[in-house]
């Protein structure tokens, strides 16, 4: 797989408070950082101001002393390992115990403080496998995802059009709210067609009740890919049946946007799937699901499977590391032992580490030569960590 060169996040530091770099610097990168220039400027415009005012004649305008300047690089110095979490559905807290297929809301809960306070992040699956490998310094990547929607369970709009408050994804929401370093971050694997949604009208304003809750999610940050149109055993399906089921789910998803008038959302929508029941398909199947390419035509990004982690832990993994494979990615069945053991192992999921790279000619940080050059004497030096440097628009293996 290629380095992926996709712009992390970077922020061009011009400040000259900044002499010494470190791998553990204190940035806290859950708050927006200081806007130091901005003061610096407001500070410095207030004493022109007043200079000006004093001595209201032939002031020169003192020419501004060169700075230099640093840029910040998210480095994972140890390979990250990301745990991905697959959901079903949700049961109220009247129910005896949460089974496989369905959580407790109370136990939904206690998973996400527990997966919190254990340092995790959820990040956008789609966005890591695109090479954005960036989660905030001192915390560990996490997934997020839900199969068979849409039932009611999971998500579903008030007359407000707000997510019912009894409803998993609206526990999740308000969650993610209340814990920004935690955030709400999911990607669904929806079958559309394999039952009706809301209150199964004959008259079929439940598709009408689906749109909503369809575009609720697309805007808030829980987006939606293949799970197939009728949760289809694709070990036993044909290659034309299952392009069918797959192009079947899409085409009535926009069918949905299109009527609710937000064609817009369309664009956005990626190509991803997840395999029902972990039934995988061969030969010319298989080769049918890796081929097939959505109705806007973008090409399978990637495809998931699903298994207990009594069955041997198994991680997502960097796109550049020789073990990913876009085709066959591991998620983890939802039950609590599964968090259990996620909190317990922590330590294992490292943490992305943020340094100061530079200080730095501004001419020159276009250039890819110059930026790895500076890297690596910033590891030379001992002031940054040898791993894997995401900075401005380009990854570095500096391993
Ligand atoms: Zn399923």
């Amino acid at each position: 797989m290629r380095a992926s060169k996709k712009l992390i996040i970077s922020t061009l530091l011009v400040t000259t408070l900044l002499s010494a770099c470190s791998a553990t610097s204190v940035a806290a990168p859950t708050s927006p950082p200081v806007d130091t220039g901005a003061t610096a400027i407001s500070m410095a415009s207030t004493m022109a101001a007043e200079t000006m005012a004093a001595f209201p004649t032939e002031t020169p305008i003192p020419t501004p002393t060169e700075i230099p300047f640093y840029l910040t690089a998210n480095i994972w110095a140890e390979e990250p390992r990301v745990p991905i979490i697959n959901y079903h559905q949700f049961a109220p807290n009247t129910s005896l115990r949460s089974t496989d297929h369905k959580i407790r809301k109370r136990d939904f809960l206690d998973g996400l403080e527990a997966l919190n306070q254990a340092g995790f992040t959820l990040i956008h699956l789609e966005d890591w496998i695109n090479g954005d490998l960036y989660v905030p310094e001192g915390r560990r990547p996490l997934v997020f995802t839900m199969d068979d929607l849409f039932y009611n369970n999971q998500i579903r709009m008030d007359e407000n059009g707000e997510p019912r408050r009894d409803t998993g994804l609206s526990f999740a929401w308000r969650y993610g709210q209340e814990h920004p370093e935690f955030g709400f971050k999911w990607s669904l694997f929806a079958n559309l067609g394999d039952k009706w949604y809301a209150d199964g009208d004959t008259e079929g304003k439940w598709k009408d009740e689906l749109a909503q809750s369809l575009i609720w999610c697309l805007e808030h940050d829980a987006r939606i890919y293949n799970h197939t149109y009728q949760h289809i055993r694709m070990d036993k399906s044909g290659a034309e049946g299952i392009r069918w089921d797959l192009e079947q789910n899409d085409l009535f998803m926009r069918e949905l946007l299109v009527k609710a008038g937000r064609e817009d959302l369309i664009e956005g929508l990626d190509n991803m799937l997840a395999i029902p029941f972990g039934y995988w398909p061969e030969g010319s199947a298989y080769s049918a699901t890796t081929n097939y390419i959505t109705p806007e035509g973008k090409p399978m990004l990637a495809i998931f499977d699903i298994d207990w982690i009594i069955n041997g832990v198994k991680f997502m993994a960097p796109p550049y590391s020789p073990e990913f494979d876009p085709m066959r990615i591991p998620r983890i069945a939802m039950p609590p032992e599964a968090i259990d053991y996620l909190v317990e192992h922590q330590s294992e999921f490292p943490t992305m580490v943020q340094c100061q790279v530079g200080a730095l000619d501004a001419e020159q940080v276009n250039d890819q030569d110059y930026l790895r050059e500076a890297i690596q004497a910033s590891i030379k030096s001992g002031a940054c960590p040898q791993g894997v440097y995401i900075i401005e628009e380009n990854t570095f293996d500096m391993r």
